[in-house]
């Protein structure tokens, strides 16, 4: 097990792709804490699932669009873990509309959540983060390709990108290496393979599918894992091919 005695901090960890990435780090032998927004019933599930495989897992209501409350969530974090090895920042929010009917509420909280949640979150989990530790940050193809009704989406995963290569350099010094996964479009609540725009999207995709939580849970894996000590400030984009 690859992550045997290491701690990992996933953000969204209830459901999707962030509930994947929690499990896959338990199975690689890491103790695992969650953040959730709303949905406890899904954070507790996600806990159930890797203690009935044997793992370590704790779940803490977090809004990471409230600094208050994500930093909140990050204390209880490191004080159950004890130190944070790896921090995965997955919560995510989208909201789609044209520029015409863009809102300052929806630009606001997709910055909110997508964005500034991380910058809290990282700032918030920097003293707990232990030398030699991994930053993940999920972003997403998007950030790179412009499709119809998803400018402001984008940015904000265009930032997170950003983020991740500035953090890369500041944080160099103390060997946190820190890089961001880009999925393409993957099967859940936020996207389902069945969704009124599934078929439009599976166009623009080489492999000609969706993507699986699992496979994003793959690649933070690898990235967390003792095989990527010489990765930092990149982007892996896991997409079917989508950017290509
Ligand atoms: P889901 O909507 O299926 O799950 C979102 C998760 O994030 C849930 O655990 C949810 O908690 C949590 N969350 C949402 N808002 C907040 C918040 N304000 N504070 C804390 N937690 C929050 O999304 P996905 O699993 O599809 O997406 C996960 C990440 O992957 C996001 O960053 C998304 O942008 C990115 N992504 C997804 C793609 C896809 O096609 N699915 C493609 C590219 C990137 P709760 O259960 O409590 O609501």
């Amino acid at each position: 097990m690859s992550l045997q005695g290491k701690t990992a901090l996933v953000t969204g960890g209830s459901r999707g792709i962030g509930a994947a990435i929690a499990k896959r780090l338990a199975a690689d032998g890491a103790a695992v804490a969650i953040t959730y927004s709303g949905n406890k019933a899904a954070a507790d599930a996600t806990v159930s699932a890797i203690k009935s495989a044997g793992g370590t897992a704790f779940a803490f209501q977090a809004d990471a669009a409230d600094p208050a409350s994500q930093r909140a969530g990050v204390e209880q974090a490191a004080a159950a873990l004890g130190a944070i090895d790896i921090l995965v920042h997955n919560a995510g929010v989208a909201e789609f509309s044209a520029v015409a009917d863009d809102t300052d509420e929806t630009f606001d909280r997709q910055f909110g959540v997508n964005v500034k949640g991380l910058h809290v979150g990282t700032r918030a989990a920097l003293p707990h983060l232990s030398d030699g530790g991994r930053i993940i940050l999920i972003g997403s193809v998007s950030g790179e390709l412009a499709f119809p009704a998803t400018a402001v989406y984008s940015a904000t995963k265009a930032a997170v990108a950003a983020l991740a290569r500035g953090w890369a350099k500041d944080l160099a010094s103390r060997n946190i290496l820190v890089n961001t996964v880009q999925p393409g479009p993957i099967n859940t609540d936020m996207n389902p393979a069945d969704g009124e725009f599934a078929q439009q999207m599976i166009g623009f995709i080489p492999l000609g599918r969706y993507g699986k939580v699992e496979e994003i849970a793959g690649a933070v894996s690898f990235l967390a894992g003792p095989d990527a000590s010489y990765i930092t400030g990149t982007t892996l984009n896991v997409d079917g091919g989508a950017a290509a």
